[in-house]
């Protein structure tokens, strides 16, 4: 894993909204919208995409470690 917390930016001025009615159609819940933590509908694992990728959010950063919405 990545160091994390020391590299970490703070909160940017501007927070981009997360589309929590798209994620929710893919079986995620937006626990925080803010800190965007994300939980899995199905097995209920939760990861922070931000804190994996910084505010540059990857693609398919919605989906589950687990591969449940693959
Ligand atoms: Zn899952």
């Amino acid at each position: 894993m990545a160091q994390l917390g020391l590299n970490a930016r703070p909160a940017p001025p501007r927070t981009r909204r997360v589309p929590s009615a798209a994620l929710a159609r893919m079986g995620v819940k937006v626990l925080n919208r803010y800190g965007l933590l994300l939980e899995c509908a199905q097995c209920g694992t939760r990861w922070a995409p931000r804190l994996i990728a910084g505010w540059h959010r990857p693609a398919g950063y919605w989906r589950c470690p687990n591969r449940c919405n693959w």
